[in-house]
């Protein structure tokens, strides 16, 4: 192979090989995820695993189409500032793409999703001691020429995507659901749920939009009625500690059947230890988030039946880190 040609396909990815040309007029480049279907209590639970994506997470839903509508225009680098599941998910599109890519990082970002993120040909830029800092800079970045800035959660095309989980719901469910659990941060998620529900025509399904304690927006905006911004959201589950949500996400629940629930880290730990043990997949506290209450909140499902869960996914976990959750439940 001569130098030119490698130039025009630098990469590959494990699941697909078409080239950089045509790929973004091509296939999604997330995959159409299992449903295992399960009994926990009283309930028929539905998980939906998006933890196998190829990018572990959802994210790579929306962030893939996204990128996909930048490389179509003609983009020549992707920029990004989280180094959680978005930036992995950017990362993996833009290798797929080919299109370079950097990641700002802040200074906190454990080395372990450093080296996970650089081993797939970003770039890591490491700026400022917190998120808030290295975003600042990726936006300046982001303002030169031929340079594409790509959101974490707020931009109506990540919620196109994400909305793809539910027309794959309504081909894998034989019945409409009555419940929906869905962890939310800045809330895309939940926005690419409520747009996939509209599109499948599933006007009673009750969507739980679950948040940590220590970071819980959605409930205190849907209390309200406007944007809440918190002044120090903290949780262990990361990927979910968001200042605020996504404005939109005030018009899309006014009328929909949104009905936020809380749950603590000590109970999003143990459900990430009950998904290991029962089931098998290895997922993050921000996912714990959405399974909790199927556990620790029997009550909020009086009078339904059957309820899916969106295994949302996450790697920023270790083995480590259930064998210690596991330890503290043992002890409480
Ligand atoms: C990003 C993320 C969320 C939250 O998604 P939002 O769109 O920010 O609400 C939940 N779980 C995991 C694993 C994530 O990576």
């Amino acid at each position: 192979m001569n130098s030119s040609a490698a130039a025009v396909a630098p990469y590959r990815t494990e699941t697909s090989s078409f080239s950089t040309a045509t790929a973004a007029a091509a296939a999604p480049l997330h995959i159409v995820t299992p449903l295992l279907t399960t009994r926990i209590g009283e309930l028929d639970v539905a998980l939906k695993l998006d933890n196998l994506q190829p990018a572990r997470s959802f994210k790579l839903r929306g962030i893939g189409l996204l990128c996909q509508h930048h490389a179509a225009r003609g983009v020549r680098r992707f920029v990004c500032s989280s180094a959680g599941n978005a930036g992995y998910a950017v990362a993996w599109a833009g290798r797929a793409l080919g299109i370079p890519v950097t990641v700002v990082i802040p200074e906190t970002t454990p080395a372990f999703m450093r080296a996970r993120i650089s081993a797939l040909g970003a770039q890591l830029r490491c700026e400022g001691a917190v998120w808030d800092e290295a975003n600042a800079v990726a936006l300046r970045l982001a303002t030169e020429p031929g340079v594409a800035f790509i959101p974490p959660f707020d931009d109506p095309l990540l919620w196109q995507g994400h909305a793809t989980l539910v027309e794959e719901l309504a081909q894998q469910c034989s019945e409409q659901p009555d419940a929906i659990l869905v962890a939310v941060g800045g809330g895309g998620l939940l926005l690419g749920i409520l747009e996939g529900l509209r599109r499948v025509g599933w006007h009673h399904t009750r969507v739980f939009g679950v948040e940590p304690e220590g970071s819980a927006s959605l409930a205190a905006t849907l209390a309200t009625g406007r944007v809440v911004e918190l002044s120090a959201p903290r949780s262990l589950a990361t990927s979910l500690c968001v200042k605020r949500i996504a404005p939109a996400l005030v018009t899309a629940c006014r009328g929909a059947n949104v009905v936020p629930l809380t749950v603590s880290d000590a109970e999003a730990t143990a459900a990430c230890v009950r998904l290991a043990e029962d089931h098998g997949q290895m997922i993050e506290p921000a996912c714990g988030v959405a399974l909790a209450p199927l556990y620790t909140k029997k009550e909020a499902f009086a009078g339904l039946r059957r309820v899916v869960a969106v295994v949302c996914g996450g790697q920023v976990v270790t083995l480590g880190d259930l064998a210690r959750w596991q330890g503290e439940q043992e002890r409480a």
